[in-house]
């Protein structure tokens, strides 16, 4: 190993997912130099196994839906079969569009893309197989990837995320552990695409980070397609053979299935990565960082998934700009949390931003709800969805959260963001004129509401 740094950057990003690559683009516009490691492929986890190809996958979910539905509609049409390697090639095909456009990207920069698996040897010090990067400060991006409970091993007819999108073929049955964000996604995509599929999730409820008038209502509409939800059920172990899988379940019968997901969260990439060696300080492998996302040791940030928090490739994107902008010495917002929007893609869809009418509560004993049935709005009904999108009031007037259901639901929390982000009130909202007939109007009219206005609502 060359003992000679080849250079010294002005920033040196290890992993190239969305927290790592936004750094680097960011920075680059910003004049620095840049050099972002990556040892499998520029776009991470988001672009090549998880937010692109799940919704590609979603999408081909939801035609089966429409086909299958068509006679409703009054037009003729049925599914007479999912060729899945033709899925597989449309998700393929969008992803590497995609990828090809990032590496233009990133090209074009200038920044000094390097492959291969890093080494952090010293807070200013980055070696790559034979080379040894120098940055003046550094950015630890590494992400995260499935994790599974004692008892269950991925392999074989047992899934993580990254299997079950390769699958070239829709098992007959599924059963889902985990109910969460990602476990409902393929749940309601292999129901679409018409597998039997069971969720086993140990909490009370699914979507358990959501308000709970969502997890009510996701179930229901779960159970109306078919999924069957098994909340408090506990897994103890899981054998499989040839032909099937049989998961072993606490004080209840054991359940077989063609396959399982193991969708119980993700932890972080952290380990033999040398932070521990420099001194940076971990909880579980999480890196801790304060609200300007810096580390213990000066110059060296952590951006994305392995910083404790929502896992969203948005959230990364903003962390890798935020860091890219302090270090070359603006002075941006830090991230929060709170006003960062989240959409689960099932169908139907959850679209939220802000905080949950419980965690409203914790500090505020003068909270207001109001929830909106798209009952009442005229475009979902032409779409057939049910849901709601339920406001939550501070004792001070804003809007501090907002909580949306329904079919292509998540194409609203563009205006919730802005309401919550900006602190808006019922008050400021009502006069703004949504269009007719939208779902938009849904979130137009729970304002009305809230502002003691309601107009396709009952007072
Ligand atoms: C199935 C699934 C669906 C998802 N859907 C969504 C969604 O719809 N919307 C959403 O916002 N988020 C979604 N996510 C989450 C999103 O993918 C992550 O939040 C995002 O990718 C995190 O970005 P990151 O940069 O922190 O990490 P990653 O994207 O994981 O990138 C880290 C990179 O670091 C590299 N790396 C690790 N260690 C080293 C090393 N030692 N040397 C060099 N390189 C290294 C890795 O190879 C990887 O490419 C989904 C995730 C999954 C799994």
């Amino acid at each position: 190993m060359s003992a000679e740094a080849d250079h010294v950057y002005d920033v040196v990003i290890v992993g190239a997912g969305s927290g790592g690559y936004a750094c680097a683009l960011r920075a680059a516009q910003l004049g620095l130099t840049v050099a972002l490691v990556e040892r499998d492929k520029l776009g991470g986890t988001c672009l090549h196994r998880g937010c692109i190809p799940t919704k590609a996958l979603l999408h081909a979910a939801e035609v089966a839906d429409v086909a299958r539905d068509g006679a409703r509609f009054g037009v003729q049409s049925s599914v007479s079969g999912i060729d899945m390697p033709t899925v597989l090639s449309y998700q393929g095909s969008v992803v590497s569009r995609l990828y090809k456009g990032l590496q233009g990207l990133v090209n074009s920069a200038g920044i000094d893309f390097v492959e291969g698996s890093a080494q952090v040897t010293s807070p200013t010090t980055v070696t790559v197989g034979e080379r040894v990067l120098q940055g003046r400060n550094l950015v630890i991006a590494t992400g995260s990837t499935s994790r599974t409970i004692p008892g269950v091993t991925v392999g074989g007819r047992v899934l993580s995320s990254d299997e079950a999108l390769q699958a070239d073929s829709v098992p007959g049955s599924v059963i889902v552990l985990g109910g969460g964000v990602i476990g409902v996604e393929f749940a309601s995509a292999w129901r679409s695409l018409g597998a039997e599929v069971t969720i086993l999730e140990a909490l009370p409820r699914l979507v358990a980070a959501e308000d709970p008038a969502i997890s009510k209502q996701l179930t229901r509409a779960f159970t109306r397609r078919g999924i069957k939800v098994r909340t408090d059920t506990r897994v103890t172990g899981v054998t499989q053979d040839d032909s099937s899988v049989t998961v072993e379940i606490e004080g209840a019968d054991p359940l077989t299935a063609d396959v399982l997901l193991v969708a119980v969260g993700r932890g972080p990439v952290t380990a033999g990565l040398g932070l521990e060696e420099i001194g940076v300080v971990t909880d579980r492998g999480f890196v801790l960082t304060d609200d300007h996302l810096r580390t213990n040791l000066p110059h060296v940030y952590a951006v994305g998934d392995i910083v404790p928090g929502l896992q969203l490739a948005h959230r990364g994107f903003a962390h890798g700009i935020f860091v890219a902008e302090q270090i070359a010495g603006l002075s941006p917002a830090p991230v929060s949390d709170t006003t960062i929007p989240r959409v689960t893609y099932c169908d139907p869809e959850i679209a939220s931003v802000g905080l949950t009418e419980a965690q409203a509560r914790e500090s505020d004993s003068g909270v207001t709800t109001y929830e909106y049935s798209l009952g009442g709005n005229g475009k979902s009904q032409i779409l057939g969805t049910q849901g709601f999108v339920k406001l939550v009031k501070s004792s001070t007037g804003q809007v501090v959260g907002v909580h949306m259901i329904g079919a292509r639901m998540g194409e609203q929390i563009g205006e919730a963001q802005l309401i919550v982000g900006w602190e808006g009130t019922p008050e400021d909202v009502a006069p703004l004129i949504h269009a007719h007939p939208t779902q938009n109007e849904a979130l137009g009219e729970a304002h009305l509401a809230l502002a003691g206005k309601p107009l396709h609502a009952h007072a």
